[in-house]
């Protein structure tokens, strides 16, 4: 038996917000470094870092300072500089998702593109260079409306999207996504019963894990709530659950990503988008599974078999945003905590700002309802204000 110490290996993580910093809780209960590149000298995973690169997500020179400190790269978000880092793969680094997978998701357009190629059903879509064309799909015996108008990159929640719901709004929607810019594509408009999501993760050696499947609810475009498992009939749960191992298959993933998938009324599943990467909708692992998804990620990473992935209770994570902007403070912790089944999340964010993810609270019970009514409860008592 070969005798390596997994220890000695270094983590680079690119970007210290929440999710990096919810990587190297991970990373260091494995007792491994962690250096992290954010241009943020106060960002959420300076506190806890080995190594702190402060240096921007867009030049070259972050992305080798921190290739300096680490043996395997990985990152917290997609919208980093895969030329930096294909770059450094060359050179022999190892990068975690590849970039060759990171490419591929980057360009949403792309991204569908080689879904629908390798027969995963995704909404009917098409790429748009100006307005001429998205009237044409606008037509009835096209998409029809609504229509919905994505950015091809850059775009997260939701703000690289515009609904369109008749041919006088075309001229704005274009206009507020940067008229072509990003690149755009348009899509059918799925009337779903229900957006769900699942956390899967892949081996270095092609081992898959699939998470159970959260139900998310967004208010304007952001997760609110997630409620596992999610109250969607054997059907649908088999096929979602069939798609997010074939997605990872397609994208030869390594580590933690999230494939978010719509459930429409007519029955049928589809792919909106997938992240290569852990996601604010498998938070709930944290508590209710056995190896929550950051755990899985760095095993991935660093080539360990993964941990069970099983649901030990039903959950519900509902996000904690700032309610206005100015110097963050909380109120109502003490009296949430009265219910031992809260546990809170605060991911050390020194400013709030209206609708900016400054924590989560994921509730444990015996059943959804019961976990619903006390993430209810919980959440209108935690409050992230700005002084
Ligand atoms: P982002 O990458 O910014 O999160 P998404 O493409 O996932 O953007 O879209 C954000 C939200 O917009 C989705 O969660 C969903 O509620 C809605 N949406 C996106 N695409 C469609 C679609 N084709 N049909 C219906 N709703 C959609």
């Amino acid at each position: 038996m070969r005798n390596i110490d997994i220890t000695k290996k270094r983590i680079g993580i690119i970007g210290g917000g929440q999710l990096g910093k919810m990587m190297i809780l991970e990373a260091k209960r494995l007792g491994l470094y962690a250096a992290v590149l954010d241009p943020a000298a106060d960002c959420p995973a300076h506190s806890i870092c080995d190594r702190h690169v402060i240096a921007g997500f867009d030049a070259n020179e972050g992305y080798f300072e921190l290739a300096d400190h680490a043996d395997v790269i990985t990152y917290e978000f997609e919208h980093i500089n895969a030329e930096a880092l294909q770059i450094l793969e060359n050179r022999g680094h190892l990068v975690y998702p590849s970039v060759t997978s990171l490419k591929a998701i980057q360009n949403k357009y792309e991204q569908k593109n080689i879904l629908n190629r390798n027969d995963i059903p995704v909404p009917r879509f098409a790429a748009v260079a100006g307005t001429d064309e998205i009237r044409e799909y606008g037509e009835k015996d096209r998409f029809g409306y609504p229509l919905m108008l994505k950015t091809a990159t850059g775009g997260y929640d939701g703000k690289g999207n515009a609904l369109i719901h008749n041919e006088r709004e075309i001229e704005n929607a274009y206009r507020l996504l940067g008229g072509g810019a990003k690149g755009l594509m348009v899509e059918e408009f799925v009337d779903f019963e229900k957006e769900i999501s699942i956390i899967a993760c892949r081996g270095i050696d092609g081992t898959r894990v699939i998470y159970p499947i959260g139900e998310n609810i967004h208010v304007n475009s952001i997760l609110d709530t997630t409620i596992v498992p999610a109250r969607i009939g054997d059907t649908a749960i088999n096929e979602a659950a069939s798609i997010a191992d074939r997605v990872m298959e397609v994208f030869e993933g390594v580590g933690t990503f999230c494939i978010e998938l719509f459930v429409a009324k007519n029955g049928k599943v589809y792919v909106n988008e997938v992240a290569p990467r852990p996601h604010n909708s498998g938070h709930y692992t944290i508590e209710a599974c056995f190896a929550n998804q950051f755990e899985n990620h760095i095993r991935a990473i660093v080539g360990l078999p993964f941990g069970n992935v099983r649901l030990i209770s039903p959950a519900v994570m509902v996000n904690l945003l700032g309610e206005n902007d100015g110097a963050a403070s909380l109120a109502g912790l003490e009296e949430a905590y009265r219910d031992p089944d809260v546990h809170v999340h605060l991911y050390g964010k020194a400013c709030s700002k209206t609708g900016r993810k400054m924590g989560h609270l994921t509730v444990v019970n015996s059943t959804v309802d019961g976990a619903v009514e006390k993430a209810r409860r919980a959440k209108s008592l935690v409050r992230v204000i700005g002084w």
